[in-house]
């Protein structure tokens, strides 16, 4: 466990620490191995203090994590300013709590590399995506609000991701446990026990088991990246999945993002009226309707629901 920090000012500590290092000078020259390693400690430890007495209003190491990046939401900071601003040995395991406990969205490098290797449609867009090139040891704050909900999932995350159930169910037992609410990447690999295939198996969901698992490039424009939402517990037509994420959207771009039947859009997505856009073969997929742009138009999932049901009313044989 990490010592506690002195609450000294800065000033203070930095003589201190030049003075020990000055100090040092004598050791290096006469000193045997161990003296001088254990010189070195009130060093490491003053060092360690200077740091995290430049944020002076955060109680704990934890704290001053936080403080630090509600300063810099959006910044790409490197996980060592994190252990210096800290001044404790276990500032990681902090983030983690605060990301995955209190609800912080906080992206690591390790979770938006595994976003990004798995996004088929990342390397497709201009700016990737959004998502910015992050090193494992790098975090950014995604969302300056806390997400007060969060302390309630964590609950059921822990429960689920006990379960013996295989990655994909896990998740998809989470998210429904949670329609409608912005889950975080870190949550879904959280659930998926750190398992990497987590990534995967949400696309999955969505392109192949047709879950409405939405986010920023695949349906919900609005949503920071690494943000996930089922937006309700209804899977797609049967006929209409296996429709990659990059082909939808290049449907959903061509029609403006845009229902073709009621100009339903996902801006108008509210809680009591949870729809989402979906991409319908026109020509069904069972009539040799190829799974392309040209045959596939943007429904929202009222609408879609609306023209299978006339298609097999029409489909049932007359007498
Ligand atoms: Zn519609
Ligand atoms: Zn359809």
């Amino acid at each position: 466990m990490g010592r506690r920090s002195r609450r000294d000012k800065p000033e203070e500590l930095r003589q201190n620490l030049v003075e020990l290092l000055s100090n040092f000078e004598n050791k290096l020259k006469h000193d045997d191995l161990r003296q001088q390693v254990r010189g070195l400690i009130p060093v490491f430890n003053t060092l360690r203090d200077l740091g995290s007495s430049i944020l002076p209003d955060g109680e704990s190491g934890r704290d001053r994590i936080l403080l630090y990046l509600r300063k810099y939401p959006y910044v790409h900071l490197n996980g060592q300013e994190l252990m210096v601003v800290s001044g404790i040995d276990d500032w990681a395991r902090r983030v983690r709590e605060l990301r995955v406990e209190h609800g912080w969205k906080i992206l690591t490098g390790v979770t938006a590399k595994e976003i990004v290797r798995d996004a088929e449609e990342v390397d497709s867009l201009p700016n990737g995506a959004g998502l910015p090139k992050m090193k494992p040891d790098d975090y950014i704050l995604l969302d300056e609000r806390q997400d007060r909900e969060a302390a309630h999932r964590w609950k059921s995350a822990n429960r689920i991701r006990k379960l013996s159930l295989n990655v994909q169910d896990k998740i998809l037992l989470f998210l429904k446990e949670n329609i409608g609410n912005e889950i975080s990447g870190e949550e879904l690999r959280y659930v998926a026990k750190n398992k990497s295939e987590w990534a995967r198996r949400v696309r999955e969901l969505r392109t192949e088991e047709g879950w409405p698992v939405l986010t920023k490039t695949t349906g919900m424009p609005e949503l920071p990246i690494g943000i996930y939402v089922l937006v309700s517990d209804r899977q797609s037509p049967k006929e209409d999945r296996a429709v990659k994420d990059a082909l939808r959207r290049e449907v959903f771009v061509r029609d403006g993002y845009e229902c073709r039947d009621c100009k339903w859009t996902p801006h108008q997505w509210n809680r009591s009226d949870p729809r989402n856009l979906e991409a319908h073969h026109e020509k069904p997929h069972a009539e040799g309707g190829a799974t392309k742009k040209e045959n596939l138009i943007t429904l929202c999932n009222i609408c879609h629901d609306d023209r299978h049901r006339k298609r097999g009313l029409l489909a049932i044989p007359s007498g």
